[in-house]
């Protein structure tokens, strides 16, 4: 399990079941176990206004630098 967070006020946007390796471009929606992002319209922010992505519909994809994560990778 992966705990991100905004890279602007450090409080935690999703918790994402990751599977395999690499570096995190999406967010695939249903593994997304907790999500505490804020939406406009397909905006995708931290409710301190730091835009991190833009929903796709079945996958968020995440601006990078805009976030941190840590957390293993489930492998398969
Ligand atoms: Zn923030």
């Amino acid at each position: 399990m992966l705990t991100v967070k905004c890279s602007k006020c450090k409080r935690k946007l999703y918790k994402y079941l990751k599977i395999g390796k690499g570096r995190l471009w999406h967010c695939w929606r249903d593994r997304i176990v907790e999500d505490y992002t804020v939406h406009e319209g397909d905006r995708v922010m931290c409710s301190c206004g730091n835009e991190i992505g833009v929903n796709k519909g079945k996958y968020i994809k995440l601006k990078q630098h805009s976030f941190t994560y840590k957390g293993n990778i489930t492998k398969k």
